[in-house]
């Protein structure tokens, strides 16, 4: 790539916005023009905002003035770390004219023709774009993550489902606090503690799985049809969601044929060369104590979902359990995986 494309971020000094930044300063592809945030942050400094994560913003990014969520902003891709409801207003307007926007949001996920993508597992959805923008009239288009804990579920659970045959699965999850966002939860609720609800989270996991594993046939998604029941819980980890699964297959593997389908999965191959895309999506871990969030959440980066403890289960076929960084993997950095599909594809002009 001669010249780097330029790209947007919106939301850019929340949680996620500040992932983005923090991945794409070096990013072979990509430059950062513009930064987003409401009217709270608008027309000042970035420097002069909070910054949640380690050491500082880069210098350059720290002199850039926050824009508002306007387009007539410089770039082509934008990438969407907003609210919900604030994408639902704004995200349609950058892709009429003409970004393509990547979304984390849960606004568009589960819309008709616009894609919930984890392009190792279904790079092939983004075939539904060109309806897109034909039946919006779009220039642009509109992609989007799934939720974070759905990613670490749905890559856990897809190389099995290849092979296997996935029927029911019981999940519980154990949620890391910056999964709520900044300021996010108060300390007085999450320390010694643990809150066994998170609005809305247990029906998009059991949703977004089975649009995530199931099949395009012409240009429409097809969901799953698998059987998932989730039970959530925020806990008091910075960073990392951990995810205790228990499968039932068509046919039932051994632990051994598990494991050996999840080591060896290396997603779609027309996904291997992308610049974010990990070596292995997946890593097995064999020691009886792994994995845990503080020391497995940035495997690879943080794109590689770490998966250990596989074993029978007395009641389905196997148990497992898996963690995902919530804010690479599970947001920033799928995103910008996203983005790559799009400009390998030549969705961005
Ligand atoms: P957050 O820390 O609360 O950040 C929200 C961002 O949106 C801030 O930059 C904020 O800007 C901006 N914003 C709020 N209202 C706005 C408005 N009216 N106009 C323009 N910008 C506005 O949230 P987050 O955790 O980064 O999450 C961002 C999105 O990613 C959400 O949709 C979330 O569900 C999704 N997501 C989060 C995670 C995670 O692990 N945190 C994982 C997957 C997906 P100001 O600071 O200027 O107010």
């Amino acid at each position: 790539m001669d010249e780097k494309i330029p790209v947007a971020i919106l939301g850019a000094t929340g949680a996620v916005g500040q992932r983005f930044i923090q991945l794409l300063v070096d990013h072979p592809w990509f430059e950062i023009v513009a930064l987003v945030g409401s009217d709270r942050s608008a027309g000042q400094k970035y420097r002069d905002l909070k910054w949640v994560l380690d050491s500082d913003p880069p210098p350059h990014i720290g002199k850039m003035t926050v824009l508002d969520p306007e387009p007539g902003l410089p770039g082509k891709i934008a990438f969407s770390a907003l609210p919900s409801e604030v994408a639902k207003i704004v995200e349609p307007k950058f892709a009429k004219a003409g970004y393509a926007v990547c979304s984390n949001a849960s606004t568009f996920r589960e819309t008709v023709n616009i894609p919930l993508l984890i392009p190792e597992i279904n790079a092939d959805h983004v075939s539904m774009i060109e309806k897109q923008r034909r039946v919006n009239r779009w220039p642009g288009l509109i992609v989007t993550s799934p939720n974070c804990t759905t990613t670490g579920l749905a890559m856990t659970l897809q190389p099995l489902h290849q092979v296997f045959g996935v029927k029911q699965v019981f999940v519980t999850t154990l949620q890391a606090i910056s999964g709520a966002g900044y300021p996010g939860v108060s300390f007085m609720d999450i320390y010694d503690n643990l809150i066994p609800f998170i609005p809305g989270e247990e029906e998009k996991i059991q949703s977004e799985t089975c649009l995530l594993l199931g099949k395009m046939v012409a240009d429409e998604r097809i969901p799953a049809e698998i059987g998932i029941s989730v039970q959530v819980n925020r806990v008091p980890v910075s960073d990392g969601h951990t995810i205790s699964i228990a499968v039932k297959f068509e046919r039932t593997p051994t632990v051994e044929e598990a494991i050996r389908v999840l080591a060896n999965y290396r997603g779609l191959q027309s996904t291997n060369n992308l610049p974010s895309a990990p070596k292995n999506p997946i890593l097995v871990r064999k020691e009886t104590d792994r994995p845990q969030p503080r020391r497995d959440r940035n495997a690879n980066n943080g794109m590689s979902v770490t998966v250990g403890r596989i074993r029978k289960c007395p009641l389905l076929d196997l148990r497992m359990v898996s963690v995902v960084h919530n804010t690479m993997r599970g947001a920033a950095s799928g995103s910008i995986l996203n983005a790559e599909l799009l400009v390998a594809n030549g969705f961005v002009g």
